[in-house]
């Protein structure tokens, strides 16, 4: 595919540098030395050149994508086609933007084109933030959120965290109103997973982790307050004010192609899947992605749609796969619609909070409902 035979696509690139690992993460990172930091972006310049795509969202993502600088952040921008109106988020850590002689430029990044910034809060709580490796405090989170503002960059999106160790009712709703206040437009609120091999991994016991249903009233609870102050949820973990949802994470949700560059990074494109492995030096040395097989297949579809808030379409699905939803689809939307997990209509289904707590399951077992013939 090239620029001339395609329709813009979405740009992933995953900046694998974090200046520590943090106890309870799983990302592939590893330290930035200038020298590696340099080679990487020659990389990833060669190899977004190789498809010479044109993009209308581009995502830094990490790692710690802050840590580049800006000046590194505008030489890949430099050699990237996007549209007049791309969607350029930078993942920022906020102790590189309170950093002395930080590297990080707001302007230079506005200048460049990065109109959205996503920011790791995680807990409004000192404590909190303490206990999951975060260094930088509340006045700290609350200078980088003015200095990205003063730059002229509104479009802000900030990360927190449930089931933290230690949360509790009221320090939460502390965090969410921390948010709704600091003026940002979007919220990702993920749900803390123990992951085996990290810090946290190896010490569970040890933690006081919220249990299951205090996590999950936690979640419903974010849904609440964000809600009453007007983010809508328009995703399981994400939430936003009218108009400044996240297109490109979109993408991946609305099954649509996006290229992914950088160690770790997934790409579905031409109606493929592949990925590259989770080592920067095979991919500083030339290492081809690995295949991932097939993309855009009903099952994935119906997969990736139903964790947004619109859903299920049944005739978007008859447009796309040429098909009807089996019937056995309608009837176990109807059932889930009556114990309060899904909203149903004789055009499709979506999922309630509660049914967004148990999406796995329930996304599951509307897959294993679907037998289509053609092999899809
Ligand atoms: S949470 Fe973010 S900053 Fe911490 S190690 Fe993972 S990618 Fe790096």
């Amino acid at each position: 595919m090239t620029m001339t035979d395609s329709k813009p696509v979405g740009l992933y690139i995953h900046v694998p540098f974090c200046k520590s690992k943090c106890p309870y993460c799983d990302f592939y990172s590893v330290a930035m030395k200038p020298d590696t930091a340099e080679c990487y972006v020659k990389e990833v310049i060669r190899r977004i050149r190789e498809y010479n795509l044109i993009y209308d969202t581009v995502y830094f993502g990490g790692g710690t994508p802050s840590l580049l600088g800006s000046d590194r952040i505008a030489k890949i921008l430099g050699s990237v086609y996007v549209t007049n109106d791309c969607e350029i988020t930078v993942e920022c850590n906020p102790s590189d933007i309170c950093r002395e002689n930080t590297e990080l430029s707001f302007g230079k990044l506005r200048s460049c084109g990065v109109n959205r910034i996503s920011m790791g809060l995680q807990s409004a709580d000192d404590g909190e933030r303490r206990s999951l490796g975060r260094r930088t405090g509340r006045n700290g989170i609350e200078r980088a959120i003015r200095t990205v503002k003063a730059a002229g960059i509104n479009n802000i999106s900030l990360d927190i965290m449930l089931g933290i160790p230690g949360q509790t009712e009221d320090s939460l709703a502390a965090t969410l109103g921390f948010c709704i206040e600091s003026g940002v437009k979007h919220i990702s609120a993920y749900i803390l997973k123990i992951e085996e091999n990290t810090f946290f991994g190896r010490n569970a016991e040890k933690l006081s982790l919220p249990d299951e249903d205090r996590t999950a009233d936690f979640y419903l609870q974010t849904v609440e307050t964000l809600g009453n102050a007007g983010f809508e949820q328009y995703e399981i973990s994400n939430f936003a004010l009218p108009g400044y949802e996240s297109r490109h994470n979109l993408k991946y949700w609305n099954d649509e192609e996006y290229l992914g560059t950088g160690p770790a990074a997934h790409s579905f494109l031409g109606g493929k899947r592949f990925y590259f492995e989770r080592n920067l030096e095979d991919y500083l040395g030339g290492a081809k992605p690995v295949s991932d097989g097939i993309g855009g297949t009903a099952e994935e579809y119906i997969m990736l749609i139903l964790r947004l808030k619109k859903g299920l379409d049944y005739n978007s699905f008859k447009a796309k796969f040429g098909c009807e939803i089996p019937d056995e689809i309608k009837s176990f939307a109807a059932l889930l619609a009556e114990k309060g997990l899904a909203q149903a209509n004789e055009n499709g289904f979506h999922f309630t909070p509660e049914g967004f707590l148990i999406s796995n399951k329930l996304i599951y077992e509307t897959i294993s409902k679907l037998s289509l013939p053609g092999g899809h």
